[in-house]
């Protein structure tokens, strides 16, 4: 299957904008900064570049390893010293760009940040066509073992559709036997390796912020409804943000009381906040390649 030539574009677009906003997000991390303003900032910016967030701006940090996005009236600020994690995703028209990088502000955890960023690089080198997910791994785990640390065994990349972001291989931090998919032309792929100092499994916190639509028909109640049928009309199955539902112009307590029963009757999916068991530091660098026949395209490196 070769993909159409516009769709190639969106792809190539979104990747663009999606790199832009990622790498002037890693410019202005600060300690003290208010991370709510971090998050504003980066989904305000992909869509004055004329794309939209393909998932709410994620700002994980220390050993919070992924799906920390600011929850309505959030306090938290950046830590001194902290290592912070920024996970951008854009799409255009459906086509989607997913690429994270890491903040470490003391400056103390090169080997931390830098074994991600080489298992990044070292995957992005032998993506080809019909290469399986495990190899692939296996190049991300040799790396990060050679610093004397741990890949997260259970964060992991993915194929991507449109309006997809999990669309069905996961590609392993490690070289899970399991993992035998093959990588075909014609999809985009998220690779995404996560190194801890810590156990290498992250656990799922109890708070979550971050939701999407899974059966919308399973609604119930009046906001419930609204919540819902609004969401998925602007996002398909794409993750949206509690933050994101300002428009209801409801106290935060019962949008919240809200999401939970949706969440309960299956409506909605809820990505809890993922920690790592041990409460390891976890470092993450993220790219989206694009294969072709002929070609692999990492479409988040530029822009
Ligand atoms: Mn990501
Ligand atoms: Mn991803």
């Amino acid at each position: 299957m070769s993909l159409e030539e516009e769709a190639v574009e969106k792809y190539l677009r979104a990747g663009r904008i999606a790199g832009k906003v990622l790498r002037e997000a890693v410019r202005i991390v600060r300690p003290g900064m208010k991370v709510i303003d971090l998050c504003e900032h980066v989904e305000r910016r992909i869509v004055e570049l004329g794309g939209v967030p393909a998932f709410p701006c994620n700002v994980s940090i220390d050993d919070v390893a992924a799906h920390y996005t600011s929850p309505i009236g959030d306090t938290l600020r950046v830590p001194e010293g902290a290592v912070v994690k920024v996970d951008v995703g854009v799409h255009i028209d459906g086509y989607l760009a997913d690429t994270a990088a890491t903040v470490d502000l003391s400056g103390e955890h090169t080997d931390l940040v830098n074994a991600a960023l080489e298992a990044l690089e070292a995957a992005i080198e032998v993506v080809r066509p019909g290469i399986r997910a495990y190899e692939v791994g296996r190049v991300i785990e040799r790396v990060v073992k050679s610093y004397g640390l741990k890949p997260v065994k259970n964060l992991s990349g993915h194929s991507m559709d449109r309006y997809n972001l999990h669309a069905g291989t996961s590609i392993p931090n490690y070289a899970s036997r399991l993992s035998l998919d093959k990588l075909k032309p014609g999809r985009a792929y998220a690779i995404e390796p996560f190194v801890t100092d810590g156990r290498g499994l992250v656990a799922e916190g109890r708070e979550a912020y971050i939701f999407s639509v899974y059966k919308p028909k399973r609604a119930k109640g009046l906001l419930g409804r609204r919540i819902v049928s609004r969401v998925y009309g602007e996002r398909r199955g794409l993750p949206f943000a509690e933050r994101w539902l300002n428009w209801l112009k409801v106290g935060v307590d019962e949008i919240r009381a809200v999401l939970r029963r949706l969440v309960d009757v299956g409506a909605l999916i809820s990505y809890p906040v993922l920690v790592e068991a041990a409460g390891g530091l976890v470092a993450q660098y993220e790219h989206t390649v694009l294969i072709l026949d002929k070609e692999v395209i990492v479409t988040t490196q530029e822009g």
